[in-house]
């Protein structure tokens, strides 16, 4: 399957630098696909930024809502308008700043499914949960609980984002990524069925130039949701060529 290799921008970077770094990432398609998502206000500039290439950009998170009375959120369908094709939803950080929670998540993700936009849906354990052996069972149940009918039909994307691992410089061992990749290949192929034998599943947590290549090369790993690694051109594009 040809992989995804998304970058999470977070809430970095002004408007010029955004579009300076997307403006970067426009010749270097490769055989990988390629998505960045910046922080909402600098999606238009990067849609324009990337214009006539193969880089697509995503949001960060949507409520899931299709309007009304939300004070500070921003629907699904607006970042359709905005020239967004893909969202991350129920990223840790989302789940630990925000309460997110599993049924909240997927009711973003139908409003996401809804518009036509790509859901990216994160998770993953705590390094305690990992510590006391419970890493595949939660990763199961956030699994059933985050994901909506119809989710691998529509082409959803998963990211198995160890929590442990973003922004550390740490990473779970190949063998302990490709147990859990594994596992959601199984979990989704029994709930999906032939579906999810396509469903993109992303490894996330401090991938670097270094360590892509031995991370993607695992079975069951079609891509990488990579954060720090995303705001440097080079390293998102190296990450991407070793895809
Ligand atoms: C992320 O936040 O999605 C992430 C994977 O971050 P980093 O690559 O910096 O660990």
């Amino acid at each position: 399957m040809r992989p995804l290799i998304a970058g999470n921008w977070k809430m970095h970077g002004s408007l010029a630098e955004a579009s300076r770094l997307a403006e970067e990432l426009k010749g270097g398609a490769s055989g990988a696909d390629l998505l960045v998502c910046p922080p909402f206000l600098h999606i238009q500039a990067v849609v324009s930024a990337v214009q006539g290439s193969a880089v697509a950009v995503g949001g960060q998170d949507c409520h899931a809502a299709a309007k009304g009375a939300h004070t500070g959120d921003v629907s699904a369908a607006m970042l359709r308008d905005a020239g967004a094709t893909h969202v991350i939803l129920g990223h840790s950080e989302r789940r630990a700043d925000h309460g997110e929670t599993d049924a909240g998540v997927r009711a973003k993700t139908e409003a996401a499914l809804a518009v036509g936009l790509t859901p990216i849906v994160c998770v993953g354990e705590t390094e305690a949960q990992r510590l006391a052996g419970e890493a595949e069972r939660v990763v199961e149940t956030q699994l059933s609980g985050s994901l909506p009918d119809g989710f691998a039909e529509a082409g959803g994307v998963v990211a198995y984002e160890p929590v442990w691992a973003i922004g550390t410089g740490r990473t779970p061992t190949e063998d302990d990524i490709a147990a859990i990749h594994g596992a959601m290949r199984r979990v989704l192929v029994g709930r999906f069925g032939k579906a999810a034998e396509g469903t993109r599943l992303l490894y996330g947590g401090s991938v670097k130039p270094g360590n892509a290549a031995a991370i993607l090369a695992l079975p069951h790993v079609d891509g990488a949701l990579v954060g720090g690694a995303s705001l440097v051109a080079a390293d998102f594009l190296a990450i991407a060529k070793a895809a």
